[in-house]
C-alpha cells in the first residue's frame, strides 16, 4: 500500500533524467517534477502541499477549448504576398511560400536572426508577423 506516501520507487527508469523514483499522484518522474516545480515544505522539511496551480479554472478550461477547436482541424489562413501563413487556435504558426522554397511547420522554430533577414527581404513578410501577433 502507498497511503500516506508522495513518492515510490518504479522499475522503469526515467527517459529524461534516469531517476526510479516517481510521484504517487500522476506517477511522474520525482527528480523532474520537484526540480521543474518544487515543492512547498515546512520547517522539518515534510512536504506540505503541492505546488500551487499554473493557471486558474477558466484559463485551463479556455485551453481545453483551444486544443479541442486545434484537433478539430480549425485554422486561420492569410496569404501576404508569396507567403501563406495559417494559424492554429492555440497559436502555432505555420508559413508556406511555394515560390520562395520556403516551407515552415512550426514558425516558432525560426531564430530571431532568421525572422529578422525574412522582414528585411520581404516587407509582407512583417504584416505576416502582424497579423500572427508576434509584433
Ligand atoms: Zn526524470
Amino acid at each position: 500500500m502507498m497511503a500516506g506516501r508522495t513518492k515510490y520507487t518504479s522499475d522503469t527508469p526515467c527517459g529524461h533524467c534516469g531517476s526510479t523514483t516517481r510521484t504517487v499522484y500522476g506517477a511522474a518522474c520525482w527528480t523532474c517534477q520537484t526540480t521543474k516545480r518544487p515543492l512547498q515544505r515546512d520547517s522539518r522539511g515534510k512536504v506540505s502541499a503541492w505546488p500551487a496551480a499554473l493557471r486558474s479554472r477558466d484559463g485551463w478550461l479556455a485551453l481545453c477549448e483551444q486544443r479541442k477547436r486545434e484537433r478539430s482541424g480549425q485554422r486561420d489562413t492569410c496569404t501576404f504576398g508569396p507567403f501563406t501563413a495559417s494559424s492554429t487556435p492555440t497559436g502555432k504558426l505555420s508559413i508556406q511560400a511555394p515560390a520562395l522554397g520556403v516551407s515552415v511547420p512550426d514558425a516558432s522554430t525560426l531564430s530571431f536572426d532568421q525572422l529578422n533577414k525574412l522582414v528585411r527581404l520581404y516587407p509582407e513578410f512583417l504584416e505576416l508577423l502582424e497579423w500572427a501577433g508576434w509584433v
